[in-house]
């Protein structure tokens, strides 16, 4: 398909975000000439940090790198510097204050328990009242921390986030979060976790260095004459709008940030605080500057601070997608564009908006590397 010579490019990769800039940079280390588009305005897709006073905004939400994949851990190592920056949440419920996920800290606040034992008694008298196997969100929860905790540091959250009550939830979602019987509140349990100094988007240039970018280019707007330009298309938009949802819109679940530059120095001590309150309308506030220790590049003290309120909300066509729904009807239809996808020549869906797929960052990297491995 040389097509007269028409073609400049080996790959066109739709889309700056990680799996794209990944893959082009795998791709253009491989010899291949490069080129990448974006609709948005900038690179990054939506680990994309914005500078304001010093401070790396998370524009798209709070985003903390964890991994218990080596490989993956040392191929960002190329591309930034990482901090030792912890994620360990505080929850705020009606003004008290319970460290996060639940650990001792968290048991010694609740109960005034002191020893490993006394708290594990006090989850076991708790946990008495659900029998059997936990059916849904709210017997799972009551399962491992007891209704104390579930009643103030769960029900509220959750319902927030999901805008459904906790037992019409599946039991899964809660089983992720770790329950602690020591004084460790590290939210996650990876063997690897940091931030880039100097912002995810400065991570991101650094993967598409040498590579001709395109920005405010919509692929879909002008796909005939885009795909007229390269071999091969590499596709990391939304699946369901590459075949004009010909087979219905995929659905997602939303989320909406207002940011504010504040004055002082300093307005909750830590990156995220959860309101797990139900009349608080926000889920949580992420004061961005924690994430890099409140310095600035030089390491010095910065004098303003950015917060931004979460708000979980419906998603409606035509708003930014953020987390796949994974339920039945939105599963089959992925399977539908899957099958449509596949038929297509020359074209690799990836990521997360192409693969319909909740990835974390580390694994959104390690399936762009796997992907190019298979293709280059
Ligand atoms: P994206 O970043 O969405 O990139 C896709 C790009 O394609 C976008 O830039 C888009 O503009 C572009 N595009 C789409 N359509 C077109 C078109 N027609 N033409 C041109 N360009 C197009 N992961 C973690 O590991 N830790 C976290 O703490 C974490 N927090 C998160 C918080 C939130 C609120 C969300 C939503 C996700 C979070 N994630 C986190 C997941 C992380 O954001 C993803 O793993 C990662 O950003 C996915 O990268 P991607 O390249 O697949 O998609
Ligand atoms: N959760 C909660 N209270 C909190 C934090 C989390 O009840 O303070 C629950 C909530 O149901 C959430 C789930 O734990 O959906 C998983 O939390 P995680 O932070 O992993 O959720 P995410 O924001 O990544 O969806």
């Amino acid at each position: 398909m040389e097509n007269g010579g028409m073609r400049m490019y080996d790959i066109l990769i739709v889309g700056a975000g990680l799996f794209g800039a990944v893959f082009a940079h795998e791709a253009k280390a491989a010899g291949k000439n490069v080129l990448v588009v974006d609709k948005r305005s900038h690179v990054a897709g939506n680990v994309y940090t914005k500078e304001i006073e010093g401070i790396h905004v998370h524009e798209y939400g709070a985003h903390i790198f964890h991994t218990n994949n080596r490989q993956v851990w040392d191929y960002v190592q190329r591309f930034a510097e990482f901090n030792r920056f912890t994620n360990s949440p505080v929850a705020n419920y009606r003004g008290e204050l319970y460290s996060l996920p639940f650990n001792m800290y968290t048991f010694n606040k609740m109960w005034g328990v002191v020893t490993p034992e006394e708290a594990a008694a006090k989850i076991a008298g708790q946990r008495k009242e659900i029998k059997g196997e936990p059916k849904n969100l709210e017997e799972q929860a009551i399962s491992l921390v007891g209704r104390d905790i579930y009643e103030k540091l769960i029900k509220g959250y959750t319902e927030k986030q999901w805008g459904r009550a906790c037992r019409d939830l599946p039991a899964f979602i809660i089983k992720r979060l770790p329950v602690r019987l020591t004084f460790d509140n590290n939210y996650f349990n990876a063997l690897y976790q940091g931030i880039p100094v100097g912002g995810y988007t400065r991570m991101v240039e650094n993967m598409l260095e040498g590579i001709e970018t395109r920005l405010n280019e919509d692929y879909l707007e002008n796909k005939g004459s885009w795909d007229a330009q390269a071999r091969r298309v590499v596709y990391t938009g939304p699946i369901d709008a590459y075949f004009q949802y010909r087979l219905g819109a995929l659905e997602y679940r939303s989320v909406r940030f207002e940011t504010e530059l504040l004055d002082m120095p300093n307005f909750q001590g830590n990156a995220a605080v959860n309101y797990t309150d139900r009349e608080t309308p926000w889920t949580r506030i992420i004061e961005h500057k924690w994430f890099e220790f409140g310095k600035d590049g030089q390491g010095r003290d910065l004098p303003k601070t950015v917060i931004s309120r979460e708000y979980s909300s419906e998603w409606q066509p035509g708003n930014e997608p953020y987390y796949p729904v994974n339920d039945e009807k939105n599963g089959k239809r992925y399977a539908e564009y899957k099958a449509l996808a596949d038929q297509e020549k020359n074209v690799i869906f990836g990521g997360r908006l192409g693969e319909y797929k909740y990835y974390d960052m580390d694994q959104v990297i390690d399936s762009a590397l796997q992907c190019a491995k298979r293709h280059l």
